[in-house]
């Protein structure tokens, strides 16, 4: 009776996404670091039933009278954390999305905000969404297994740095084969080449397979932290489930996504390298813009190929896919600036209205 009533809420759940459309945006302020971290940015938040609303004091404006004023800037999404959220209560939002993988949709939950905003804390921290998500995904495949399903779950974890994708899993100086990006069209379904993939076979192995990433992430940069600045990580899960009685098969994909800082880089300051690096920055997240923004017109040409990461994405971004982005924000004024902008790309992303995702599910030998 439990599994019914479970059945029926996703149902409901799936038809409220299909009413939606497939693109969630939800904002998370982190709070203050300590007492150094005293110059707060003036944030209110008006209706914390629903959580939905930010409103930004923006910066001082002096009129030709000289009189000093802030503009208000009001942001809506279809949630927003307040400082005092704990990853736990962010998980509870996501958890659809991650059953939503289990029932044979490709699910993308993206961090996108500046350098320092906490994409990485709610992300892939020891009580982040990936942790969380694994332990989630355990706990369903017990229980389905109740109801004749057998589920594998696959994990590999990359890097896009630089327009190059890395093997997270394999110590750098091991790592000698190239990374490519194969799509099978007629299952809509990507795969890398050379890359090394992890059976989850408990949850000891994604804690094993998490601090792995975390080491080679660290050894690969001497500036560890500058270099995740500039990277993107990706968590990649795979989902095979069969039905043992009825024969139904699906396939699924989640897909974490820890996206580089979004702060504007300034070009006249770099030289070589750092400038091409710099600019393959800027140029991956405008590609992440451009590509929702065409899915939303509905577009016949979704430029996905502009950069590695929709690439990489193709098929969890559009189409068969449900699609969260998170846009992390700074609480201090200092941040003011980058914060307004984030706040601006998350909004024309929220008013992107993409079509209906459809799940894999089907009897085998049907269609
Ligand atoms: P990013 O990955 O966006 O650069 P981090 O996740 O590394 O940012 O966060 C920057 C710092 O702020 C880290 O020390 C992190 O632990 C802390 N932090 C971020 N979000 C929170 C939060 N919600 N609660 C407490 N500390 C946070
Ligand atoms: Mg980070």
């Amino acid at each position: 009776k439990l599994i019914k009533e479970e059945t029926e809420r996703r149902v409901l759940f799936n038809k409220y996404q299909e009413l939606k459309g497939n693109i969630r945006v939800m904002c998370r302020v982190r709070p203050p670091l300590g007492a150094l971290e005293d110059d707060r940015a003036g944030m209110s938040f008006p209706d914390d039933k629903t959580s939905a609303e930010i409103v930004l004091a923006g910066p001082e404006e002096r009129s030709s009278l000289g009189v000093v004023s802030r503009k208000n800037y009001p942001f809506e999404f279809d949630r927003v954390f307040m400082p005092t959220s704990q990853n736990e209560e962010i998980f509870g939002e996501i958890s659809q999305l991650v059953q939503s993988a289990l029932d044979g949709y490709n699910v993308c939950i993206f961090c996108y905000g500046q350098t320092g905003s906490g994409k990485t804390h709610t992300m892939s921290s020891d009580d982040g969404m990936i942790p969380r998500a694994t332990h989630m995904i355990y706990d369903t495949i017990t229980k389905l297994k109740e109801k004749s399903w057998e589920y594998t779950m696959e994990g590999c974890f990359v890097e896009v740095y630089n327009e190059e994708l890395n093997d997270l899993l394999v110590p750098n100086e091991r790592n000698s084969k190239k990374l490519e990006i194969r799509h099978d069209e007629a299952r809509k379904q990507t795969t890398i080449a050379n890359c090394r993939t992890v059976r989850l076979s408990s949850p000891d192995v994604v804690e094993t397979m998490l601090s792995e990433a975390q080491k080679n992430r660290t050894v690969a940069a001497t500036k560890a932290n500058e270099r995740s600045s500039r990277s993107h990580s990706i968590f990649i899960l795979k989902l095979v489930g069969k039905n043992l009685a009825t024969g139904e098969q699906c396939e699924g994909t989640l897909n974490l996504v820890d996206l580089a800082g979004s702060e504007r880089l300034k070009h006249s300051q770099a030289e070589g390298d750092r400038m091409k690096e710099t600019q393959n920055i800027n140029k991956s997240l405008s590609c992440l813009g451009d590509v929702i923004e065409a899915l939303g017109r509905g577009s016949g040409h979704i430029p996905y190929r502009n950069s590695k990461l929709t690439h990489l994405l193709q098929y969890s971004l559009g189409g068969n896919s449900k699609t969260l982005m998170f846009v992390m924000v700074s609480p201090l004024e200092a941040h003011l600036k980058e914060t307004l902008t984030s706040l601006r790309f998350a909004t024309k992303v929220h008013n992107t209205h993409i079509g209906t995702a459809k799940s894999t599910k089907k009897i085998k030998g049907g269609d």
